[in-house]
């Protein structure tokens, strides 16, 4: 590719890439538009060669139609899915159909700044194939929010073979090869972060700070903040397993010396009518241990399950803007 004069931020860009944002949109409508035209000024600074897919994940509000109506004049396309399928599969269609040198994924909602991507670029350009932001302030969320996705990162970097940054999210560049690796990758629960971190590749972190939403709510709320944390540790742990393991072993050696000590004292001191209350204890506690440990494997077996229907990741219900030859690619 020939040399450029555009810069970025002061740097010239010896290299160009063509770049393709994925932006996964949830009932964005109201920010939507405002944010295509912002967000194609910026890249349009960049290089000559760029594109934006916004995967419309089932919203109610219309956001599909805003996106339409803001694309007049802007190499924006959309790919709308039958119903919301969550981030994750979001991410995994707007992958799928990205043509770019170098892919960045962005969300609809103006908290993650774009003259980060400047620097994205740069780390890039130094030959990082996969550059990711990372969280400097974690004040635009919840407190409980906070605390619990803390709890979430730890355990799993603890009990995961790959080491998950915890302030790191979706935005992040990737190049082409990465996007490649991710979309062979043939499972079907997707937990994105620890996708990103399996499939390897020379990665930096971008520290950046998280701005607050423009438009509308965070559409994460505990039911789903849950269900993403429960694919995380399942997908990429076997710590829930073992922590039943674990308590099974010390439950059982407990056991084998309370028998002990019964026999013991039957010996010495005869028999005793024992209370009804330590049996009562006994038999409830390990009543719930046993009904939470085949709740932990059922969660597996649920994992197993789905990834044996092999159902698609997310189905699309219409293209807007995609042409004969990426539509049966
Ligand atoms: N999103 C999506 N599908 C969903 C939930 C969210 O595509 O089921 C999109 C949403 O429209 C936004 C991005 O994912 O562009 C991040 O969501 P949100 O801002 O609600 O998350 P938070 O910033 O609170 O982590
Ligand atoms: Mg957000």
């Amino acid at each position: 590719m020939k040399p450029s004069t555009l810069a970025v931020a002061g740097l010239p860009l010896t290299v160009r890439p063509s770049i393709t944002c994925v932006v996964p949109a949830f009932n964005e409508k109201d920010g939507i538009a405002a944010f295509l035209t912002g967000l194609c000024e910026h890249l349009s600074a960049l290089t000559e060669h760029y594109d934006v897919i916004v995967v419309d994940d089932g919203s109610r509000d219309g956001t599909g139609l805003e996106v339409i109506a803001a694309s007049g004049g802007l190499p924006v396309r959309l790919l709308s899915l039958s119903r919301n399928f969550g981030k994750e599969s979001a991410i995994s269609a707007g992958l799928d159909e990205a043509g770019g040198e170098v892919v960045v994924i962005i969300d609809a909602d103006f908290q993650q700044p774009f003259h980060v991507i400047d620097e994205f670029i740069r780390k890039w350009q130094q030959g990082y194939d996969m550059v990711y932001g990372l969280r400097t302030n974690r004040d635009t969320d919840p407190p409980l929010r906070r605390f619990l996705s803390r709890m979430f990162y730890k355990t799993l970097s603890r009990w995961s073979s790959v080491d998950i940054p915890a302030d790191a999210g979706d935005f992040r560049l990737l190049d082409r090869r990465v996007v490649k690796a991710l979309k062979d990758l043939p499972e079907r629960s997707r937990f994105m972060k620890g996708l990103y971190n399996w499939v390897g590749f020379r990665s930096v972190a971008v520290p950046f700070v998280y701005g607050e939403r423009r438009e509308g709510k965070s559409k994460f709320n505990f039911p789903r903040l849950f269900d993403l944390a429960m694919t995380g540790l399942t997908s990429f742990s076997a710590f829930p397993l073992r922590l039943w393991v674990a308590a099974g072993t010390m439950i059982s050696s407990g056991s084998i010396l309370y028998a002990g000590w019964i026999i013991l004292r039957t010996l010495t001191q005869g028999s005793h009518v024992p209370g009804w209350a330590s049996l009562a204890v006994a038999v409830s506690f390990l009543g719930g241990v046993q009904l939470l440990s085949i709740g932990i494997l059922g969660e597996y077996v649920a994992r197993i399950f789905t990834e044996v229907k092999g159902r698609p990741n997310y189905v699309v219900a219409e293209r807007h803007g995609f042409t004969a030859e990426t539509r049966d690619s």
